[in-house]
């Protein structure tokens, strides 16, 4: 019988957003004793940040941009943190010049030399260089059949090859359908109505969410080292499926990235690049992107920290690869979940999927509501939702 230190109702594994809101949600509005643990030494998952060596705040694995439409993800998550309001953008160096991205009217009067006067006559110069395709077999001919084969070799092709080390034309068609194009100069790389940076950090947004008397936080800490001696009758697994299920059907394969950091003096607080993001869709240069963080923070600083990211097969599980095969596998290992009651799958890991920070917070409230509900858990959440008696 394990002592009271091991026993809770529910074993939540990995700190990140899956973990921190069903964490958050379970031990707040249910009463339950939640235990967090990660294998890694901090919580926030891969939204991670801290100051670096220079005391610039850099994201631990790239950047991270919040932004979302939904009205709920955001009134969680302003209990925990303040906001700074943060538009994105990202630029790309083609053949010498800087251009914006998504494509935008000056993208193409920059690329093509062209002197395009309206929103019309943009659409139809862009209509004009489009090649439409009966079908659309993969995410070349989704890209060529929006804007043409000049734009899509410049600017997506060699990103693309560099990211998945596979040619767009193996890729899904899926991965680039909602390529979005402007015809206007927004040069706002998202769209979403809500476009803040948590004013103190990811991290400080984590430990507040965290903080609750029900919650305890093991860092540092494998599902393994603990999966003895914890009891606990409930699991919330945002790990990878496969690694759950000792990759028993094989592993689902994912892309990684590393980084490389470069900080330069700039006194008086100057910004080393003119947008957050380059983007470098030429295969010669072999890193894709470099961002520059106090773009994102608005910290002002007399040092900036750049990162520059490399694409690589090894190293942690960052972007699942979108491959008709790779998705059978882990439907395959879903149907496996399904029979576990016990355990609940949440996050990007364990549903195999490439989500945003936003979706991730929404799936995992959603999930912790449903889990609830099949159980006939009441908690003051529905109690704070049931309307008023009459
Ligand atoms: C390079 C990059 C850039 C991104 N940029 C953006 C962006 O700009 N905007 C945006 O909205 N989203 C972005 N994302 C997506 C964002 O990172 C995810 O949506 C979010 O981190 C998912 O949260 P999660 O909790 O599902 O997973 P994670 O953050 O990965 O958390 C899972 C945690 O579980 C822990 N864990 C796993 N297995 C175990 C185990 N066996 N034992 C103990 N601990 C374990 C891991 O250490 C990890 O900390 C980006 C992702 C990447 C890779």
């Amino acid at each position: 019988m394990p002592s009271p230190e091991h026993r809770f109702d529910v074993l939540v594994v990995g700190a990140g957003f899956a973990g921190g809101v069903c964490a958050r949600r379970m031990a707040e509005d249910y009463g339950l004793r939640v235990l967090v643990i990660d294998r890694r030494p901090h919580v926030a998952g891969n939204a991670h940040d801290a100051p670096d060596e220079h005391g610039v705040l850099i994201h631990t694995y790239g950047p991270h941009i919040f932004h979302t439409n939904a009205g709920k993800v955001t009134d969680f998550l302003s209990r925990f943190t303040e906001w700074l309001p943060y538009e994105h953008r990202v630029w790309a160096e083609v053949d010498g010049r800087i251009v914006p991205l998504p494509i935008n009217r000056r993208t193409i009067q920059a690329l093509h030399g062209v002197e395009l006067g309206t929103e019309e006559e943009t659409a139809a110069y862009l209509a004009s260089l489009a090649e439409p395709r009966a079908t659309l077999q993969n995410s070349e001919d989704s890209v060529v059949a929006k804007v043409g084969r000049d734009l899509y070799e410049r600017l997506f092709r060699g990103y693309t090859r560099k990211q998945w080390a596979l040619d767009p034309s193996e890729l899904h068609a899926q991965v680039t359908a909602r390529l979005p194009v402007r015809f206007n100069d927004d040069d706002r790389y998202f769209g979403d109505s809500f476009q803040q940076m948590p004013a103190a950090g990811f991290t400080t947004m984590f430990e507040r969410m965290l903080d609750h008397p029900n919650i305890e936080l093991r860092l540092g800490t494998e599902y393994e080292d603990v999966r003895a001696e914890v009891e606990a009758a409930q699991i919330v697994w945002t790990g990878p499926i496969d690694e759950f299920f000792g990759y028993r059907l094989g592993r689902l394969p994912y892309r990684s990235l590393h980084f490389e950091r470069e900080t330069r003096a700039t006194p008086g607080g100057r910004l080393v690049q003119p947008v957050a993001v380059i983007n470098y869709p030429n295969e010669r240069i072999p890193y894709t992107r470099v961002t520059e963080f106090r773009h994102l923070t608005g910290q002002v600083h007399d040092f900036s920290t750049l990162t520059y990211e490399y694409p690589t097969a090894e190293g942690d599980p960052y972007y699942p690869i979108p491959r008709p095969e790779n998705r059978e596998l882990y439907h395959r290992y879903e149907a496996l979940a399904a029979e576990r009651d016990d355990v609940l799958f949440v996050g990007r890991l364990a549903r195999y999927q490439y989500l945003n920070m936003d979706q991730v917070v929404a799936q995992a409230l959603v999930a912790v509501e449903r889990w609830a509900a099949a159980r006939g858990l009441a908690g003051a959440l529905a109690e704070r939702t049931l309307p008023e008696a009459a």
